[in-house]
């Protein structure tokens, strides 16, 4: 579904990304894992068309996302949508959830809109990421963490996507809510059919969420595997240190 190659990205000469190559298979979650500054969000923006590469290529669905001009070439509209780690900043407090959730129709036809506007179906979207249809005409700052943050994957879904960037989606939550999100998430990939790319500084919530996990380290990939493989033989000493960070996670469990 996604295909990275030979991407790098420098900021004033400082090297932010450098060289590196993943493909990310359709229904899979790949996840992109390093410690702050590695570079991971780094290459979630590029993807998603907010910053613009240095060198490489990106193939969203056999297109290229980049041209040679240095043009972001927009996938059809709501086919990848991203979720930051803070819902606080990423919600904007002047509109009510309704607004917000229904943000990005703006971008599909007319027809999808209609329908998408309807009571009946933003109800439905409502509880089906544990909300209820009193909420619409809420703010955002009546709301938890973990409440704005289900609004936030409501408005990612609401366009039918088929990939989504999850940066750092829980980062910013208790522990507790930490995995009602996750397995939300979960959930919804397994009815919707989505791929996810999914970014952390944490392993314990990248071994329960991913397929797939890449490292990174200053910019550079340094290991990449099948996750139980990888958790069970890392062959890296830069892997096996992250390994030996508390796992914070390892109480949750599905459902
Ligand atoms: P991560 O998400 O893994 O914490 P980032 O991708 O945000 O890492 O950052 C990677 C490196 O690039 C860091 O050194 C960061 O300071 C730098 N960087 C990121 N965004 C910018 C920017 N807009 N301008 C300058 N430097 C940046
Ligand atoms: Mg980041």
């Amino acid at each position: 579904m996604l295909t990275i190659k030979n991407l790098s990205k420098q900021f004033d000469g400082v090297i932010a990304v450098e060289n590196i190559s993943i493909s990310i298979k359709r229904g899979q979650t790949y996840g992109l894992v390093g410690e702050s500054g590695s570079g991971k969000s780094t290459i979630g923006n590029i993807t998603i068309g907010l910053l613009e590469p240095t060198s490489g290529t990106i193939k969203f669905k056999e297109k290229e996302l980049w041209n040679k001009k240095g043009k972001f070439i927009r996938p059809p509209a709501g086919m990848m949508q991203i979720v930051f780690q803070d819902p606080q900043s990423s919600l904007d407090v002047r509109f009510t959830i309704k607004d917000i959730v229904t943000e990005p129709l703006r971008a599909l036809p007319k027809q999808m809109q209609k329908e998408k506007f309807s009571n009946e179906y933003l109800v439905q979207l409502m509880r089906r990421v544990g909300m209820n249809e009193d909420h619409l005409n809420r703010y955002p700052h009546e709301f938890s963490g973990g409440q704005r943050q289900r609004i936030a994957i409501a408005r990612a879904i609401i366009t039918d996507p088929e990939f989504i960037i999850l940066d750092e989606p829980t980062s910013a939550l208790d522990v507790s809510v930490q995995a009602q999100i996750l397995n939300l998430l979960k959930q919804l990939q397994k009815e919707m059919k989505l791929t996810y790319l999914f970014i952390s500084h944490d392993m314990s919530v990248i071994r329960y969420m991913c397929d797939e996990i890449g490292v990174l380290y200053r910019g550079r990939l340094v290991e990449e595997g099948e996750t139980e493989k990888l958790f069970l033989s890392p062959q890296e000493e830069y892997t096996k240190r992250l390994f030996s960070s508390l796992p914070r996670l390892s109480t949750v469990k599905e459902g």
